[in-house]
């Protein structure tokens, strides 16, 4: 990847480019939602699709000249069915927040009612945040986790739908570490006559391939991302019952979007070919066996993990208890100088402020796809526990750097480039 044509044009963006390279290469990507994709991937996103309008859907388009753009977005839709089961897919949702649009623009009135997880307790700013369109276009309310056990609330769940009878119940999270009830969320919903959205963006390879329970064919709509578990890039998508699929189709196009990024489309299809093949399925498996031993490796000194512990990809880390006072944010950017990149994150029963908040949120896809094990991640754990343990002290933070860069030259990320 040395974009040579980028540095004849624009040296200072080649720079910025290369540089990121070599971040990406010598520190470890711990932030639960980013992945590494294959340079495949990469190679179809940088494409010239990235010049082809394709507005309309395959064998139907407003513009002439699509016979191959048709041919790259059928594969991605066929691959997506068969990777997940889905009666109906669309792959032109921009990003995960473009899908969940396209599901609330196709099924509610403004002014309906949205029932979503509380943004402190893993919940995304596109189920109601009000910053988020979806806060100010829609009345909603907040279920929560329950707070002794970190899990969700599904009693309390029902019990405020059945109060406040929802539109729509929103499920799936940005940072909920346990399995999710997919069948008991949807009885819920059903029992006050809403609509179900199952919002798999975290998880996406995890149920892909079969370690994560799976909401298709239970939810009435299940949105993904396509840029965190799975490694086909960033984008989004749709998938529903055929009953939904020209509501869902046209709140997609026209209705939120114009020309599909065809060249992430082609990043789509890419990715989920290689999705469906077995080494995927022993990819996933490894992510939560990694999340699990770096689980373990914290707990052991001494942090206190929200619900105890990971089912999925991912670790939220309680610093109040451990660590009174260091804040996330502090924790964030100690780790960070130390080449571990993850981010502060609310916990449930937040007391401080979502800027500087008391956890920190740490998964293992990245570290998976360049090849760590339980042993490393373990190590991994070790590594985070020094640094917080020594917040202030430059000279352990400059050890765990090397630390970690011997880890990184022991898992090479895209040797060939
Ligand atoms: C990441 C995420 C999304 C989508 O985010 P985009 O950045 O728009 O792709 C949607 N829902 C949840 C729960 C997420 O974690």
């Amino acid at each position: 990847m040395d974009h040579e044509h980028v540095r004849e044009v624009d040296p200072a963006v080649a720079d910025a480019l290369e540089n990121e390279l070599d971040r990406q290469r010598s520190t470890l990507q711990m932030i639960a939602s980013e992945n590494h994709v294959s340079r495949a991937v990469v190679d179809a996103q940088g494409s010239v699709l990235t010049n082809k309008y394709a507005e309309g859907y395959p064998g139907s388009r407003y513009y002439g000249g699509c016979e191959y753009a048709d041919e790259v977005e059928e594969l991605a839709i066929e691959r997506a069915k068969e990777l997940f089961g889905a009666e109906h897919v669309n792959v032109q949702p921009h990003a995960g927040t473009q899908a969940n649009q396209a599901v609330y623009f196709a099924m509610l009135e403004p002014g309906d009612r949205i029932l979503s997880l509380d943004l402190n307790h893993g919940g995304h700013l596109s189920h109601g945040h009000p910053a988020n369109f979806t806060g100010q276009l829609y009345e909603v309310q907040q279920y929560e986790v329950d707070p002794e056990t970190g899990y969700l609330d599904y009693d309390g769940l029902a019990e405020m739908a059945t109060e406040f009878d929802p539109d729509i119940v929103v499920s799936g999270y940005s940072a909920y570490p346990r399995d999710i009830e997919w069948e008991r969320i949807q009885d819920v919903a059903d029992d006050v006559d809403a609509y179900h959205l199952a919002d798999i963006a975290h998880i996406t390879g995890l149920v892909a391939a079969g370690v994560h329970s799976s909401p298709v064919g239970v939810a009435d709509f299940v949105t993904g991302s396509t840029h965190k578990t799975i490694r086909a890039g960033r984008g989004g998508i749709v998938m529903c019952d055929e009953e939904y699929a020209d509501d869902i189709d046209s709140a997609v196009f026209p209705g939120g979007q114009g020309g599909p990024l065809m060249h992430n489309v082609a990043g789509k299809a890419v990715g989920f070919k290689e999705a469906l093949e077995p080494e995927f399925e022993e990819y996933a498996e490894q992510v939560v066996a990694n999340a699990t031993a770096l689980g373990e490796s914290l707990s052991e000194h001494g942090f206190s993990l929200v619900s105890g512990g990971t089912d999925n990809h991912l670790v939220l880390v309680d610093l109040r208890e451990s660590h009174p006072d260091v804040s996330g944010g502090d924790a964030e950017d100690a780790l960070e100088e130390a080449g571990i990149v993850l981010n502060g994150n609310t916990v449930p029963g937040e007391t401080r402020s979502p800027f500087d908040p008391s956890g920190i949120r740490a998964g293992t896809p990245g570290l998976t796809t360049r090849g760590f094990d339980e042993k490393d991640c373990r190590e991994v754990g070790d590594l985070i526990a020094r640094v917080i343990d020594n917040l202030e002290d430059e000279a352990v933070i400059a050890e765990v750097r090397e630390e970690v860069e011997r880890l990184c030259e022991e898992n090479p990320l895209y040797e060939d480039a």
